[in-house]
């Protein structure tokens, strides 16, 4: 067995295993196996056989947003923005538009959905990729070893769970916790827009690679992302690495500490600061 073959047996391995990351950038496991040919891209490029979208799902999400601020649909677009979604006045509303939804082929395999849970009046948004199988079999975000450990994080900043709003992009789990498709991430979206304007939180918090990119529109690799404070809409947002990664590689776990204290400290400045 040469190099390469003992290289896609391990990634293989890790992947079974439920891994999608790995300490390489930004790559996944899956974009490493196709970087070495152990996955046949096929003529599209992706991997899944209902996928008629590009794999790259940041260049589906963003291409038909207006440059300035995204809030305004464009005149030929009406996907993102311009529909129902954006008019739900509640949580409960949005919660309820969740449950019934099939803007995309996701309710069709997922048990529940998990629109997000948490009170309105919530200063600090947690914002995640999407379910996990401990979410799907309950309906709720950020349950199970991840989420006890997101419970921990928050505690370690005299935070608990009822002070936040905790949510993930996708209110849906993808099969097999497979990456999130181009267009899942498109149709579901609003949603989470929605409930980011109905909260107003003085701070988000996006963990992991996929939430931060998606809610940033941009590709830079978690590692430049995180210890910076950004804007979303002129809310600062803070990027820290997800807690499933946090529980392979508890060597992230400092520089998480270091991020979510940088969110306390925005969430104690005076208004205006
Ligand atoms: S993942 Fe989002 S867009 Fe897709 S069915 Fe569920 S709620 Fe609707």
């Amino acid at each position: 067995m040469d190099a390469r073959d003992r290289l896609r047996r391990y990634l293989e391995q890790r992947r079974d295993m439920g891994e999608t990351e790995m300490l390489l950038d930004s790559m996944t496991v899956d974009d490493v196996m196709r970087a070495i040919g152990a996955i046949d891209t096929g003529p599209r490029g992706s991997t899944s056989s209902d996928a008629e979208a590009s794999s790259d799902w940041r260049e589906a999400l963003w291409e038909d947003r207006p440059a300035d601020d995204g809030l305004e649909a464009p005149a030929d677009s009406g996907e993102l923005f311009d529909d129902d979604v954006m008019r739900l006045n509640s949580l409960k509303t949005i919660e309820n538009a969740v449950a019934k939804c099939t803007r995309c082929r996701l309710y069709k395999t997922a048990t529940n959905p998990v629109p997000g849970e948490g009170s309105p009046k919530s200063r600090l948004v947690c914002v995640g990729e999407a379910p996990g199988a401990n979410e799907d079999a309950t309906g709720r975000p950020f349950v199970g070893p991840a989420g006890n450990l997101l419970t921990k994080i928050l505690a370690a900043v005299d935070l608990r769970r009822e002070d936040v709003f905790i949510c993930n992009v996708l209110k849906h789990r993808p099969p097999g916790n497979r990456n999130p498709l181009a267009d899942e991430v498109l149709a579901c979206s609003p949603y989470l827009v929605r409930q980011l304007e109905l909260i107003k939180p003085k701070v988000i918090v996006a963990f992991g690679t996929f939430a931060a990119q998606t809610l940033l529109d941009t590709k830079t690799p978690i590692g430049k992302l995180r210890g910076l404070v950004h804007q979303y809409h002129g809310i600062p947002l803070v990027v820290t690495y997800h807690p499933a990664a946090l529980l392979r590689n508890p060597a992230w776990k400092r520089p998480t500490w270091e991020d979510v204290k940088l969110a306390r400290r925005i969430l104690d400045s005076p208004p205006g600061a």
